[in-house]
């Protein structure tokens, strides 16, 4: 048996495609603000890692400048002689590093590479930065380079300016930064011997301070970015989402009105024709594949103009109303009845063969019959209606495809009831 389902159920039937519609924005706009927002904060990131990057390296250069400077002065000079005095060693690699002044202080000669480790000493006592001068070639064996240093001064000789990196040492972060240092003429006087000719790379400036605090901190700010994008882009989505689902249903609601008023005759309430004929249309198709039965009453109240006439369109538009309310009552599960017309009304029976239509005619018939409606006024009516039924076997479903006869045949039927004599039920079609 197919279900005739109830008024009430088909209005809440939402097209399928519109769910997979909304399910399709809900995520296209959830991607959008979740790459949105993700790239806003990974932009800001990256912005202030650069940032940072340059301020270190600001900081690198500045440090390698100022030693340039320092070594500068000295060799303008040709190293500074500093007073001997306890603590104060002579430069081992330098051939007479101390002279003795008339009043009989000695003074010993402090070179550019033995005056930038000295400074680099108290600097990273003191700051923590520390530098100092490489080569590949050093003469005093301590300024050899490490591996950074060699990499860098390797790097040099094929052109590069400077080299950056950041190494863990110690459970520390420190930042490394190298600039090569060219010979000029006054280096000649010492270096001369390891065969260094002027413009050649002579080695190299390596500084290095400790940015562990820095690293620290950009890792917690790193994981605070991340953290406060998803929880603003979780947010945002569940703000829409909340939004889209309110949204979703009253369209829903207003579309389950919409379709209501569509099937709906707004006096009486039940199903309208168009509705009718829309389900005869399946059941009989349905009937006609399955080779079962189907039948069609059509209803028409007796005398109805005689209300109107006596008591007006208001009142006989409540009688209208009344017998509706009746019909339903006798309406089964897979049954639909509707309004087809002014004072006419149309059942249809799927899987029903004659004589149980005819029952459910006459069951109707008697009820009405035994019914009363009041009027306002206090009059009381008893009315009588008058039926039509037509059942169809496979046999003369086959030789059609036209539903529309069923009816036909049902309002001849009816018509008959009338002739003969009202309140009463006529048939046609196979017993
Ligand atoms: P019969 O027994 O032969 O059916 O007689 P009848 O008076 O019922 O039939 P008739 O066709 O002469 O009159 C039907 C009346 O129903 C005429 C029309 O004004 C009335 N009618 C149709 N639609 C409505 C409606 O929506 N409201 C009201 N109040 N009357 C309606
Ligand atoms: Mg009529
Ligand atoms: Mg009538």
């Amino acid at each position: 048996m197919t279900s005739n389902k109830p008024r009430e159920e088909i209005e809440s039937i939402s097209p399928q495609g519109e769910t997979s519609i909304w399910k399709g924005f809900v995520f296209n706009i959830s991607a959008v603000i979740l790459l949105f927002i993700l790239g806003i904060f990974l932009g800001v990131q990256l912005n202030n890692e650069t940032l940072i990057n340059n301020e270190l390296l600001t900081r690198a250069k500045s440090d390698f400048e100022n030693i340039i400077a320092t070594r500068k002065w000295n060799t303008q000079h040709s190293g500074v002689y500093v007073e001997k005095v306890s603590g104060v060693e002579s430069n081992p690699y330098l051939t007479d590093p101390d002279i003795t002044a008339t009043n009989g202080k000695v003074y010993t000669k402090k070179n550019p590479a033995l005056m930038t480790r000295e400074i680099s000493e108290l600097l990273s006592e003191s700051l923590g930065h520390s530098f100092r001068i490489t080569s590949l070639n050093p003469l005093n064996p301590s300024n050899r380079p490490d591996e950074f240093e060699a990499d860098a001064l390797r790097s040099f000789e094929k052109g590069e300016k400077e080299l950056v990196t950041v190494e863990q040492s110690d459970g520390k972060s420190l930042y490394r930064y190298m600039a090569p240092l060219f010979v000029e003429n006054s280096c000649l006087s010492c270096h001369a011997k390891q065969g260094y000719r002027v413009g050649d790379v002579r080695g190299g400036i390596s500084v290095q301070f400790d940015i562990s605090d820095v690293v620290k901190r950009l890792k917690r700010n790193r994981y605070t970015v991340w953290a406060l994008s998803l929880a603003i882009s979780i947010l945002l989505i569940v703000i829409i989402y909340t939004f889209v689902r309110r949204i979703r249903r009253s369209l829903e609601a207003a579309n389950a009105t919409i379709r209501k008023l569509a099937i709906t005759d707004e006096l009486t309430m039940l199903n309208n024709r168009r509705y009718f004929m829309k389900r005869l249309g399946e059941e009989f198709s349905r009937a006609k594949r399955y080779g079962r039965p189907i039948s069609c009453i059509m209803l028409d109240i007796d005398f109805f103009k005689q209300v109107n006439d006596e008591h007006g369109h208001l009142e006989g538009d409540h009688v209208l109303r009344s017998i509706a309310r009746l019909m339903e009552a006798q309406e089964r599960n897979t049954d639909v009845v509707a309004r087809y017309g002014g004072e006419e009304f149309v059942f249809m029976l799927p899987e029903t063969e004659l004589n149980e239509a005819l029952q459910v005619a006459e069951r109707l018939r008697k009820s009405i019959e035994a019914s009363s409606v009041s009027l306002s006024d206090g009059t009381v009516l008893n009315l009588t209606v008058s039926l039509g039924v037509c059942s169809w076997g496979s046999e003369q479903m086959a030789a059609t495809d036209d539903f529309h006869a069923l009816i036909k045949e049902a309002d001849e039927a009816l018509y008959r009831a009338k002739e003969n004599g009202r309140n009463r039920v006529e048939a046609t079609g196979a017993a």
